[in-house]
């Protein structure tokens, strides 16, 4: 697993999605496909890229007496006209040129290496990758955007300097610049995989969430304007809110979705159980029984965090208590350090 801190991960999807939430003027579900919504129209595009690259190359009509004769290569020149900004331009001229047998950079293996990527089922897409680094040079964007749209599905395009900030921002330990490997790119999908896997499990989100749903997610939080976004004071009450919720979110699972296995997100739903258990159905700030039981019959009351998360407080329950909804918001309402003593107190008193 490449996700090592849960909470950091909570804190930007809630930041992330009350970005969204402004952007679109609507407080409901957040949507990747809607057109008319924000994370539609400026990220959607990408699926397109793929869907009409793809028609381009057409590698579905490829024959392997093709090599050798250009025809793959004006497929592939046709495709990578279609890269947009998901191949730097740099890179763009530099691939075609090595495909143009009149220029200096022309590298005759291209087209077999190309016919290897998307039409020989005998060659293993690990050699595949690694003889494109050989012939279109270590280029990752160029690459990367070859397997994409070979299946959008399972592969996805990469700005390397971009990724690196966005991981680094959700403290994951991955670099990707300077590492166009096959190895590398394994790794970078994987990591994606993982947080597609908590969006499904977490967001309020309308359908299931794509691999590059996940990809458009990281994209965003690196993006000098959703770092440079201050939330208003009800927003950053909305925010914190949210992460409790997506933290709470782990334990119940929502909606009997597969759950997420990642050892920091089991650890995570031990501090909700624990935090729920230490209260034994008594509100921590008031000494209320609990207003009302679950569906399960459990005695309900929210985990809070005393230092809230946004505000660097550990998800542990050594900063957790279990509040009635009542108590909970008054809490993010009132934000009182008077209050914050008292909960400490409790917490002292129950361990
Ligand atoms: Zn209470
Ligand atoms: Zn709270």
């Amino acid at each position: 697993m490449y996700i090592t801190n849960t909470a950091k991960l909570v804190e930007q999807l809630s930041l992330f999605i009350s970005y969204v939430q402004e952007k679109d003027e609507r407080s409901s579900f957040i949507s990747f496909r809607d057109s008319t919504g924000f994370l539609g129209r400026e990220e959607d595009y990408k699926s397109r890229i793929a869907e009409e690259a793809r028609k381009e190359l057409n590698y579905c009509s490829w024959n392997e007496s093709w090599v050798g004769t250009g025809q793959i290569a004006e497929c592939a020149k046709r495709a990578m006209n279609k890269a947009f900004n998901l191949v730097n331009k740099n890179q763009q001229i530099d691939f075609k040129n090595r495909l143009d047998p009149n220029h200096p950079k022309y590298r005759s293996e291209s087209e077999r290496v190309l016919y290897d990527i998307y039409r020989n089922p005998l060659c293993r897409e690990s050699t595949a990758f690694t003889n494109a680094v050989e012939a279109f040079g270590a280029k990752y964007d160029t690459i990367a955007f070859l397997f994409f749209i070979k299946d959008d599905t399972r592969f996805l395009p990469i700005s390397t300097g971009h990724f690196d900030k966005g991981f680094s921002t959700l403290e994951i330990d991955y670099q990707t610049s300077y590492q166009c490997s096959w190895e590398n790119y394994k790794g970078f999908i994987e990591i994606i995989r993982e947080i597609r896997a908590v969006m499904e499990e977490l967001l309020p989100m309308q359908g299931t969430p794509r691999l590059i749903d996940a990809h458009s997610f990281i994209w965003v939080i690196q993006q000098d304007r959703f770092i440079n976004w201050f939330p208003s004071a009800e927003q950053k009450v909305q925010i914190e809110q949210t992460a409790e919720k997506l933290i709470q979110n782990v334990v119940s699972g929502s909606g009997g979705r597969r759950s997420i296995t990642s050892s920091t997100f089991i650890r995570s739903a031990e501090v909700v159980k624990e935090t729920r258990k230490r209260a034994n159905g008594i509100c921590q700030y008031c000494n209320n029984p609990a207003p009302f039981t679950d569906k399960k019959g459990n005695p309900y009351l929210e985990v809070h965090h005393i230092i809230w998360l946004s505000r660097g407080g550990e998800d542990s329950s050594t900063n957790t208590v279990a509040l009635c909804p009542n108590c909970h918001t008054r809490m993010h309402i009132l934000d009182k350090p008077e209050d914050i003593e008292i909960l400490k107190k409790a917490i002292d008193s129950t361990t």
